[in-house]
């Protein structure tokens, strides 16, 4: 079987530096605390890096230059695959899940038996895509949307995501408002998802939540439903940009510091499993970007039938330190 990054969803190997962090593995080991996984309920599907913007802290060098997205056939095997999982969630993400032209089809073939469908979208791709279509069937199937929006501070918003995209944003939160998402009451749900600009952790998720609720209902009018605070994770084209800009060594050791082991209980990998848009299966999407597979061992989702049994190893390295700070990353 072929092996290379490309197979994986990233074009570059990750650039090699010194992290001067204890490797995450030794880490847990020195704490006596081992990560097997839990009873599976999410599967979360990455359709590939192929995407409209070109955003700073994105892990998988996501971006207009890449083409790569899960054919219909590979989307078969999935539902097959699906299945057999009987997952509780299925979370759909990318790159922009709105690019790829089976989306519809995948959208209706899940939504009738799985109880949580989501989408993360980074808004502007739903009008590149043609939004009224995909939006009413959204509507329709009930299909919870979590949007990338990481700052109502313009000029912040933009010098990660690009010049341009706050309007655009902005303008996709009020044509979902208007369908119903987000609104008080509604049973559409609409999320945001806030990251930071630099080489620094995100603040507390309650907090963050007040400011931007307050803010977005002042400025713009706009409702949304609950926003989660991440860590960025230095993996992809956030770690090229730490590396270039010499933030490297003290994002990692910043990481480390606040390394909580009360996160290690709840962390998404016990529950999740993470599928490329080639069908090869991981414990999460950042290990997909590294190409570390599921437990170690390369497999696809046409030789997998359900979950992984609870218990199975999980494949860490030290990108493990962003979900296991402050508060971690769910
Ligand atoms: S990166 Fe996070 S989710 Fe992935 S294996 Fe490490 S701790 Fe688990």
């Amino acid at each position: 079987m072929e092996s290379s990054w490309a197979v994986y969803g990233c074009t570059a190997e990750p650039a090699k530096a010194e992290s001067g962090v204890e490797p995450f593995r030794k880490k847990l080991a020195r704490l006596g605390k081992t990560l097997l996984r839990a009873t599976g309920t999410t599967l979360q599907v990455n359709l590939g890096p192929m995407c409209n913007q070109l955003c700073r802290h994105c892990h998988l060098d996501a971006g207009p230059h890449r083409t790569e997205t899960m054919d219909l056939e590979t989307m078969e095997e999935l539902l097959r695959f699906a299945r057999t999982c009987a997952p509780q969630v299925v979370d759909i993400t990318g790159g922009a899940p709105e690019l790829n032209p089976h989306l519809s089809y995948l959208v209706e073939s899940l939504s009738p038996w799985v109880p949580r469908l989501m989408i993360r979208t980074n808004l502007t791709a739903l009008a590149e895509a043609g939004t009224e279509e995909l939006l009413e069937l959204f509507r329709k199937k009930r299909v919870v949307l979590v949007a990338s929006f990481p700052s109502p501070n313009p000029a912040q918003l933009e010098a990660q995501r690009g010049i341009g995209v706050m309007g655009k944003s902005l303008e996709m939160l009020r044509v979902l408002n208007m369908a119903g998402y987000g609104i008080p009451g509604s049973e559409l749900e609409l999320d945001l998802v806030s990251n930071p600009a630099g080489a620094f952790l995100p603040p507390a998720q309650q907090k963050a939540q007040e400011r931007f609720r307050k803010e977005l209902q002042r400025r713009w009018g706009i409702h949304f439903n609950r926003l989660y605070t991440f860590a960025n994770v230095p993996l992809g084209r956030f770690r090229m940009w730490l590396i270039s800009t010499g933030n490297f060594q003290g994002y990692m050791q910043r990481l480390q510091s606040a390394f909580n082991p009360l996160t290690l209980e709840g962390l998404m990998c016990r529950s999740l499993v993470s599928i490329s848009w080639e069908g090869y299966l991981f414990d999460c999407d950042f290990n997909l970007c590294v190409a570390l597979p599921m437990g170690g061992m390369k497999r696809h989702i046409s030789e997998m039938e359900g979950f992984p049994e609870p218990g199975s190893p999980i494949v860490v390295g030290d990108h493990c330190y962003a979900c296991t700070a402050g508060s971690g990353f769910t």
